[in-house]
Parts: C-alpha cells; sequence; structure tokens
C-alpha cells in the first residue's frame, strides 16, 4: 500500500495505464483529492466500482494524526504524529500578502547547527511526499484557510531528502491539483553543494534561499558543521553560477547571535562575500531556546548591521517576527514533547 498523496499526476497516468484504465482517470482522481477535497475513494462519483475497489487495494489516504495545535493572532502551530509514531511540526504564518506555511522535510536533523533546536534531536527518517503533502492539506482545512506560499523551512534538511522534495513540489505546483505557484515556494538549505548543482537543472521557478549565518568559514565551521564539508569559497562560487544559469535572486538568511556574528566587522565581510551576488540578504532575530546558550542581538545592533549592509548596497530585510509565544522556534515544540 502506498499514499494516495504521494503520486505525481505523471505517475498516477502511467499506474492507471496499468491498471488497464484510461489516462484521464488520474486527472479525475486529482480533481477529487486536491479540488473537491474528498478524503475517500467512495466519494469521487465518477469511478466505477470496479476502479474503486482496485483504488483501495492499492493506496490509502491519511497519515497524519493531529496532537497539538497553539495559535495567536498571526501564528498557528501544528504538532502532527505519523502513521509509525514519529512526531513532526508545521507552523502557519499569517501576512498581509498571504497565508504562508512552513513545512517540515525530515524527522529531526543531522546538520547539527549549534544554534538550532531541530538539530538536537537528530534525524530518524526523512519523510515521504505524502507526509509534506498532508500538512498542507490538513492545515488548510482545520483553518478553512487557502496556503499562498510554501517554505521549506522546518524540521530537516530539505536537501538530505532531495528525491521525496522535487516529488513534492511536483504535486503541490500542478496546475490541475493544488496548483501552488513555484515562485510561491521556497527551499532553504545549510549549504549541500552537489545538491544545488541538481537544483540548478530541475529548471523550476522555485525559490532558494541559502542559511549563512557567517562571512567567513572560521565561523562558519563553528556554527554549522556543513561548512566543514562545502565551504564558503565553494558555496559562493556555485551559488554565482546558480544566479547566472536561472536569473533567479537569491535570498540569504543570517541569523543575528549577540556577540558571534552580529559585529561591525561581520557586517563588512559579508558585504565583501556577496558583492555582485543577485541576492537579498534577510537578517532573522534569533529565538531562543533553553537549552542553547546563544543569545539574540539586540535590536540595536541589529539595525546597525542592517545599515551597513544597506550602506553598501546589498538588498537586506529584517524578518518580521513571529511565534516566540506559541513556542514557533523552529522544532521548539517537537522537543518539547519528545523530551517531556
Ligand atoms: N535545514 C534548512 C531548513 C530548516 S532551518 C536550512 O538550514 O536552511 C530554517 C531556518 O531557520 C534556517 O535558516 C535556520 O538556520 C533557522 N533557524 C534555526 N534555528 C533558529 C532559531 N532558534 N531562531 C531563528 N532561526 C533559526
Amino acid at each position: 500500500m502506498q499514499s494516495i498523496y504521494g503520486i505525481t499526476l505523471l505517475k498516477l497516468e502511467q499506474e492507471m495505464l496499468e491498471l488497464g484504465e484510461k489516462k484521464f482517470k488520474a486527472l479525475q482522481i486529482y480533481d477529487w483529492l486536491y479540488k473537491k477535497r474528498v478524503s475517500s475513494f467512495d466519494d469521487m462519483s465518477n469511478l466505477k466500482k470496479e476502479l474503486i475497489s482496485k483504488l483501495k487495494t492499492k493506496y490509502f489516504f491519511e497519515s497524519l494524526k493531529l496532537i497539538d495545535k497553539l495559535e495567536d493572532e498571526f501564528v498557528s502551530k501544528f504538532l502532527f504524529k505519523l502513521n509509525d509514531g514519529n512526531k513532526i511540526e508545521a507552523v502557519l504564518m499569517r501576512h498581509d500578502y498571504g497565508n504562508s506555511l512552513c513545512v517540515s522535510t525530515e524527522v529531526g536533523c543531522n546538520m547539527g547547527c549549534a544554534f538550532c533546536e531541530s538539530g538536537r534531536l537528530k534525524k530518524v527518517r526523512v519523510l515521504e511526499v505524502n507526509e509534506m503533502v498532508e500538512q498542507i492539506l490538513f492545515i488548510e482545512n482545520n483553518l478553512n484557510i487557502r496556503i499562498s506560499h510554501v517554505v521549506l523551512m522546518g524540521i530537516g534538511e530539505p536537501f538530505d531528502n532531495y528525491n521525496n522534495v522535487m516529488d513534492f513540489i511536483k504535486i503541490i505546483n500542478e496546475p490541475k491539483g493544488i496548483a501552488l505557484g513555484a515562485r510561491h515556494i521556497t527551499i532553504s538549505t545549510c549549504g549541500i553543494i552537489p545538491k544545488i548543482k541538481d537544483f540548478m537543472k530541475e529548471n523550476l521557478q522555485v525559490n532558494l534561499a541559502i542559511s549563512l549565518h557567517a562571512p567567513n568559514n572560521e565561523l562558519r565551521n563553528r556554527l554549522m558543521p556543513i561548512n566543514k564539508a562545502y565551504p564558503l569559497e565553494d558555496l559562493i562560487s556555485i551559488l554565482k553560477e546558480y544566479v547566472k544559469k536561472t536569473h533567479r535572486r537569491l535570498t540569504f538568511e543570517y541569523i543575528m547571535l549577540k556577540d558571534i556574528n552580529d559585529t561591525k566587522e561581520c557586517a563588512l565581510e559579508l558585504v565583501d562575500l556577496l558583492k555582485g551576488i543577485n541576492c537579498y540578504v534577510n537578517l532573522i532575530p534569533y529565538n531562543e531556546t533553553s537549552h542553547i546558550e546563544f543569545k539574540r542581538s539586540s535590536n540595536d545592533s541589529v539595525m546597525k548591521f542592517y545599515d551597513i549592509l544597506k550602506k553598501n548596497g546589498l538588498a537586506v530585510t529584517v524578518r518580521r517576527e513571529f511565534g516566540s509565544k506559541v513556542m514557533a522556534a523552529c522544532g521548539q515544540l517537537r522537543s518539547h514533547y519528545e523530551e517531556g
């Protein structure tokens, strides 16, 4: 058995042919699943009984169970249990431009970034395609909203689950299905170079965000162990290629950690590093967590840092803060439950 929510339209068309059915049956099923949003084959009233029986032996529906939901005016945070008992989070943020969902891609994470709560709990497994798709379907249904933007910035490293993430994107981008525009989808990575190369070849309009967090190898090695495998000069060089080939603007995420990476020297080094790249820098106020010693930079330091980047010609924004009241700081809700 496999989940019906994990199959791309192309694959479902092939599977219909294999079942001796017409290809367009796949389109009808997609319409029921993603436009009409039914959750059983019995509700698909234009399918014949025989086909429904065959489908029931091959595919199942839900695999997410809600265990907790925390909300304030702007954020709804969901904790789900998967079929095998593992837990994942998803966070819905209400912006003035729409509803953005932060999706998890793995159970835990092996990247081991020093400041990150998710990475304290090591990777158990990658998420299946349907487990990512269902985060969207469940939350749209639960809150009675439409999600306009999806960011792969929840628990896990999307490029450590590359194939499933690409299928996930194909499914939610499918015009005959959820029809989420590629330009409304953002993949965030800590910088796994071979996968950035693969991603470049996909020819997608999906946005790419790089978790940078430091302007030199010495500091980045301390904050992000992945930098030892893929150092900054190599990362920047492949990213320049990416911009040249795709003509897409890159996002660099930069968490502001007090007295660690928020100094004037760091700002100037960052300017040098990113000069000439079509990009913008998103400065992120650090969400402190009780297990990790890093502190957030003061507003004053953030603004000074911002000014230096701006004056030197970099496009820069400070991320609006969401969710510290509802434990939305990356992985906090899950670790709260896992550790009691
Ligand atoms: N592994 C991917 C995506 C998940 S992390 C990546 O590294 O990009 C998503 C973003 O949240 C990253 O930029 C990460 O560095 C940041 N982040 C992690 N912990 C945080 C915290 N406590 N406060 C603010 N941002 C955090």
